[in-house]
């Protein structure tokens, strides 16, 4: 195939029966494909039987490899980039790539395919007619908090990618940033053996994610619905506030008691919400 073009292929989250016709057909007639994991996706080429060359192009060399792409595609050499799991460039690499190939006066052919955020939001049952991607959080804990401040009062669903190790510190700042009451979806391992997708409010998705590690497994898109501005909304999210911070230095009891006493919220919700919040530590 020399058509000087740069096709960007998805592949598979998980189910490698979600890779298109489309996709196969682009990826064996491509000169090359650009992958982001070259060892990761010789096996996902092997198994469909594909044998074109593949050749690096991650965060750390994308700016060397986009100049040898275009040059390539100057002698009407076509490319393909793919990452490691579905549509490239969503909290993926090749956004450099894609800006300097049109830049160089090239076209661009997407080859949709699978994307764990949009296959999430299909399913979760949130209103879909505006949605926000956050890609990831900040991993560290200030930045995260901060970044979920931004988002509380968003009014359309939005959504983040998180991974097994950060999930459950997700889920207790979200009770802690938009409240117990906001509707949630959690879906993991979507095409997998294990999909699951939990919806309910955050306390309820909360205390099903602590009664059960395995739901605590694997690759998550955690989507939130949208702030609607009413009493409870303005008040629940600092009153979650204040019971976190005292929570970090007195019994849930007696925390319960002072947040009942400075709020008027009952004292009984209150120690259930830090329950919650404790078994998510
Ligand atoms: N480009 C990919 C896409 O189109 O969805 C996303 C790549 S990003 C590096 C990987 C993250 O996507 C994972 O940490 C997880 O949050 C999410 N993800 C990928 N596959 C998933 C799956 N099968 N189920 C749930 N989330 C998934």
């Amino acid at each position: 195939m020399s058509d000087s073009l740069l096709y960007i292929v998805s592949t598979p989250i998980g189910n490698l029966g979600d890779i298109t016709p489309r996709a196969l057909e682009v990826l064996r007639r491509v000169d090359v494909i650009a992958a982001e994991d070259t060892r990761h996706s010789r096996r996902l080429m092997n198994h469909f039987g594909i044998d074109t060359p593949l050749i690096p192009c991650h965060d750390f060399n994308e700016r060397q490899q986009a100049q040898s792409i275009i040059h390539r595609m100057c002698q009407g050499g076509s490319v393909a980039l793919i990452s490691d799991a579905g549509t490239p460039l969503i909290s993926d690499p090749g956004f450099f790539l894609v800006r300097s190939v049109r830049e160089a006066g090239f076209t661009v052919v997407p080859v949709p395919g699978a994307c764990a955020f949009v296959a999430a939001l299909s399913v979760s049952g949130l209103p879909t007619d505006r949605f926000c991607f956050e890609g990831f959080l900040p991993a560290k804990g200030a930045a995260r908090r901060k970044r979920l401040e931004s988002l509380a009062t968003f009014p359309a669903t939005w959504g983040v990618y998180e991974s097994p190790h950060r999930i459950m510190e997700l889920m207790t700042d979200l009770v802690a940033v938009i409240g117990p009451e906001r509707y949630i979806a959690v879906a993991r391992e979507i095409t997998k053996t294990f999909e699951t997708v939990l919806v309910g409010t955050v306390a309820e998705v909360l205390v099903t994610m602590s009664e059960d590690s395995n739901q605590q497994r694997g690759e998550f898109v955690v989507l939130v619905e949208g702030y609607k501005e009413s009493a409870a909304d303005i008040i629940v999210p600092q009153v979650s506030k204040m019971l976190v911070r005292l929570l970090e230095d007195l019994p849930i009891k007696k925390a319960a008691a002072i947040v009942s006493d400075l709020t008027g919220v009952r004292k009984k919700d209150l120690y259930e919400l830090g329950m919650q919040i404790r078994c998510g530590d």
